[in-house]
């Protein structure tokens, strides 16, 4: 399997509060892997340490091999093979939903429309969505925008999807949509890191599951290992709030 994002002695600092301490992980392609733990362990700020929406305190981020932190490497490039989608969704409400999809490739990569348009209406369908390309986001419900900012992000053809809590903010009867599309996402090869507290979700689509507690990743493993056998103290103190 060949690594995509390596993470080395990650660390990240907010003033004196030190957020991220020693974080090392790897995700391979076609990996899953959902990252789980309390409010304020550190799950979305490591998520935006690799998306490089923060800057890093400390440590590596190899993309494909490369350390993407040194001073010569690209980050908007590397951005663009790495697609987010937030608790919070961000689509833009003065764009319909085919111009939310299509924005990205042809004002930031350059791709041409019709290709993009082409592409982003295959995502939309993918997601359940091809029917509502005209509507604005605020005529949807927020599973529907959800599954929007999926297949907008994907329509940016990244190597790499993240999701940040993409269910934390949904309505619980719009929780499965959502989850019904990840799931799809995951068995189609897709490579993702996934922070959620859907356990149940998370033991079934994951190749691997990451605790984290406190700022560094307390324990790892198969989701077999994390949810029917954690040897952590603390992976089970948490576990029993969820499961
Ligand atoms: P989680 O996603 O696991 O709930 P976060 O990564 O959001 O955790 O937050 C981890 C810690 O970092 C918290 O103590 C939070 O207050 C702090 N933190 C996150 N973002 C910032 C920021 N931009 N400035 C200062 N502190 C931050
Ligand atoms: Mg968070």
């Amino acid at each position: 399997m060949s690594e995509i994002i390596q993470v080395k002695h990650l660390s990240k600092t907010f003033g004196t509060n030190e957020v991220l301490k020693d974080i090392n992980f790897s995700v391979s392609e076609g990996e899953v892997i959902s990252i789980i733990g309390s409010s304020g362990s550190g799950k979305s700020t490591l998520l935006r340490c690799v998306n490089l929406l923060e800057d890093p305190t400390g440590g590596e981020i190899n993309y494909r091999g490369d350390n993407v932190l040194a001073r010569k490497y690209n980050p908007t490039k590397y951005r663009s093979h790495i697609g987010m989608v937030f608790q919070s969704f961000n689509l833009f409400n003065n764009l319909d939903v085919l111009g939310n999809c299509t924005v990205g490739p042809v004002k930031v990569l350059g791709k041409s429309k019709a290709e993009t348009e082409a592409l982003a209406l295959k995502h939309l369908e993918q997601v359940g969505m091809k029917a509502y390309i005209n509507a604005r986001p605020s005529q949807l419900s927020g599973g529907q925008q959800q599954r929007v900012a999926i297949a907008r992000a994907l329509t940016m053809q990244p190597d790499v999807m993240l999701f940040d809590e993409p269910t934390s903010a949904l309505d619980p009867e719009m929780v499965g949509e959502v989850l019904k599309v990840m799931r799809d996402l995951a068995n189609s090869g897709l490579t993702m890191i996934i922070v959620t507290h859907e356990m149940e979700f998370a033991r079934d689509v994951s190749d691997r599951i990451v605790f984290m507690d406190k700022g560094v990743i307390a324990e790892e493993g198969t989701p077999q290992e994390i949810f029917s056998n954690p040897k952590e103290e603390r992976t089970k103190e948490f576990l029993t709030r969820f499961l």
